[in-house]
């Protein structure tokens, strides 16, 4: 068990001994090679976390130029004259907990440090406002700790700035000393198989950012009201999160801040039954035990599971052996199947089916609409030596007739021209952060000044919480990296930083939304929820949010 030092309290060490040039590392370098802390002690009181895979089962208008620049102005101002000479600028590309923990790590080592977060989006945050399902409102607190880095006075956050098309990746390193990307996993992974771009068929990110109010998917629009049956494929808490909103009584779900279209939509559904549909066995289920129990525990659901599906080898009765959280969902999962079945009057139903993998899809009678998944049994079969297990075909086959199909296989990040990909594994290949252009193994070549954190760097797992673990190691990883001189300029001049971005967004004429416009949106967003008894009414059209934004 490790301890958990105070970032705060290296924070003031720094300040108290005015630590100048050069010097100052040696103390980032200390905060972070203390032993490393205990993730547990991060976590909010009663998480569940262990599992990194838990989120999947994968084997302008209207607003002023000036105004905006003036207020870049203002950044700029209070930016340089605080810091001097010694100041190491930072961009972080993302805005999400990858984005806000690395933020948050930087600044707390040294105050020189000066950190400008860029996001696609006019909001912060990432999946926190677009992933997380709206009857969590607890995990969406974290929000606030961001807020209060972005409101430092070293920090500033440029919204509505995408990197690969407003700005290129060499521009940035051009401007900054120091480029962390944290821009997430914001693709989904194809199961490759016929009848994939079949109507009805969405990602479970698609339908997850539907629902959520994202400004990408507002027009998604998916028809619940023409099927009474929906097909989830995978049985990670994504597909939970999927099962749960499509289940969930609409009077619980208005309470929540849902997207206003999302619930409409979900009033009108016909959907009644919802199928998870997992590869491997519910010894091998991707979901944590508190998701499930979430699930199970709901009023007028029916829980359907195969006893057969149950009965476990030997095999999956070692795995279990060394795996606590998998053993509950085992545990629960058979306690669900035995439980006496209430009436059927006005129930949904919810079915969990193990060991089938889909084939193909097959249309329904208009030939253009998913009619059915057609699934292929399997079994668990060792392969390669090392006790890991894949789901293999039986050869033998079945439908399940639904007009809905939500994937949830996971998420993929995306490549950036100029940016190092391994695109087998949807990541940027790393050491520790550190970007490789070159990751055959013993010829590693690193990419001075650029680092990844989040899932862009460790794939699409892990709990909020996991990012703050990360942006640690990622930070780490630039200390010793500046206090062995591997980022100073060749030139010799410091790099312009912010007053470097600024000028590149006047040339480009590129409106950006400050940390101050995002609060504009926010209190509208709020002010309109308080009306309807809702904790926000999320602005879902990007024309609505750069409107709200406006300061
Ligand atoms: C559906 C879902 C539900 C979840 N629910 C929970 C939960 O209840 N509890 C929990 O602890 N964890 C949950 N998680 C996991 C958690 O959300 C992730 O661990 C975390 O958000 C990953 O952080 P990140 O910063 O790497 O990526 P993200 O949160 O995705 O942030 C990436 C940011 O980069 C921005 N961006 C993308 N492309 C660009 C670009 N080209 N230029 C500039 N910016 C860009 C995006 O707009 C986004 O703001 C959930 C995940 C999902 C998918």
């Amino acid at each position: 068990m490790f301890s958990v030092p105070s970032l705060f309290g290296y924070a003031s060490f720094v300040t108290s001994f005015g630590v100048g040039d050069g010097s100052w590392l040696a103390v980032l370098l200390k905060a972070f090679s203390s032993p490393s802390r205990k993730f547990d002690d991060f976590l909010p009181v009663g998480s569940e976390v262990t599992r990194e895979h838990a989120y999947f089962e994968v084997e302008g208008g209207g607003w002023k130029m000036g105004r905006l620049f003036l207020h870049g102005a203002r950044l700029l101002s209070r930016g340089f004259c605080s810091l001097g000479s010694n100041r190491i600028s930072v961009c972080i590309v993302g805005s999400g907990p990858a984005g806000f923990y690395t933020a948050e790590k930087m600044l707390k080592a040294h105050q020189t440090v000066e950190v400008d977060i860029i996001d696609r989006l006019p909001t912060p945050f990432g999946l926190v406002r677009y992933g997380v399902a709206p009857d969590h409102p607890e995990t969406k607190i974290v929000a606030n700790q961001f807020s209060r880095v972005a409101k430092s006075e070293r920090c500033s956050f440029f919204g509505n700035i995408s990197l690969g098309s407003d700005i290129s990746l060499s521009e940035l390193r051009e401007n900054y000393d120091i480029v962390v990307l944290s821009y997430g996993a914001e693709s989904d992974r194809s199961i490759g198989i016929p009848g994939e771009d079949l109507n009805g068929i969405y990602s479970a990110r698609e339908f997850v950012w539907w629902y959520n109010g994202h400004p990408d998917c507002f027009k998604m629009a998916p028809d619940l009201k023409s099927t009474d049956t929906a097909v989830i494929l995978g049985l990670g808490n994504v597909a939970l999160d999927v099962a749960r909103i499509l289940l969930r009584p609409v009077s619980e779900l208005a309470k929540t801040d849902i997207s206003d279209h999302a619930l409409a939509s979900l009033q009108d559904s016909t959907i009644r039954k919802v199928y998870l549909v997992a590869r491997r066995g519910p010894a091998q289920a991707a979901c944590t035990a508190k998701e499930l129990r979430e699930i199970l525990g709901m009023k007028n659901l029916h829980i359907k599971i195969q006893q057969v599906d149950l009965d476990i080898s030997p095999s999956d009765e070692e795995e279990l052996k060394n795996q606590r959280i998998q053993k509950r969902v085992y545990e629960l999962l058979s306690k669900a199947a035995a439980s006496p079945h209430c009436p059927p009057a006005e129930q949904r139903e919810l079915h969990f089916v193990f060991f089938r993998k889909p084939d193909r899809f097959l249309p329904s009678e208009n030939g253009c609409t998913v009619g059915a998944v057609h699934l292929e049994k399997t079994f668990l079969e060792e392969n390669g030596g090392r006790g890991e297990r894949f789901a293999v075909g039986r050869g033998e086959f079945e439908d399940i007739t639904c007009g809905l199909v939500l994937k949830s296989i996971g998420y993929k990040s995306l490549p950036i021209d100029g940016l190092p990909f391994d695109s087998h594994k949807g990541v940027v290949p790393n050491l520790k952060g550190r970007v490789l252009s070159s990751y055959q193994t013993g010829h590693e070549a690193v990419e001075h000044g650029l680092y990844v954190a989040g899932w862009l760097k460790r794939g699409p797992i892990g709990i909020v919480a996991t990012n703050l673990y990360c942006a640690e190691e990622t930070v780490a990883s630039i200390s010793e990296d500046v206090e062995k001189g591997l980022l100073t300029a060749a030139s010799g001049t410091p790099k312009p930083g912010r007053q470097g971005l600024l000028q590149l967004l006047e040339n480009k004429n590129i409106k950006f939304v400050p940390f101050s416009g995002w609060e504009k949106i926010d209190a509208k967003e709020k002010m309109v929820g308080q009306q309807r008894n809702k904790p926000r009414e999320k602005i879902t059209t990007w024309e609505e949010l750069l409107k709200a934004s406006n300061v």
